[in-house]
């Protein structure tokens, strides 16, 4: 088990997005981690994120997923940058459509908690749609 990100997986499947902070400099750190990577203090706690980013980028994959991902073909891989200023890879909530199309660079997004219709998979993963306007 990575026990870095329990905590983060944790929250993911009770419907909360967290992040690690440092309780020496404040900073919100993501990747998990054992000691902060700005100050290199080892007092890290965890909280709820507010949820909220733009999207820096994405990619749809529709052929050469890993074989745990082949029977989810075609999804949709987004890094997010977070308003607490840091950024992570999710995945992103197909359109009405069933597509992606609708999805700009730096559009706002938002953490959906566990969302429904979704692959389940042995690791939660944060899920992302657009931010409803
Ligand atoms: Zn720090």
């Amino acid at each position: 088990m990575n026990q870095l990100a329990e905590a983060y997986d944790e929250g993911l499947r009770a419907g909360e997005l967290r992040l690690q902070y440092c309780e020496k400099c404040e900073r919100a750190i993501m990747y998990p981690k054992h000691r902060c990577p700005y100050c290199f203090g080892s007092e890290l706690t965890w909280q709820p994120a507010s949820g909220t980013g733009t999207l820096y980028s994405l990619t749809v994959q529709h052929l050469g997923a890993p074989t745990a991902f082949t029977d989810q073909l075609p999804y949709a891989l987004g890094v997010v940058r977070l308003a607490e200023g840091v950024q992570l890879l999710g995945r992103l909530l197909p359109d009405a459509d069933g597509g992606w199309s609708g999805y700009r660079f730096d559009m706002a997004v938002e953490f959906v908690p566990n969302p429904a219709g979704v692959p389940q998979t042995e690791r939660p993963i944060a899920w992302f749609r657009p931010t409803a306007q």
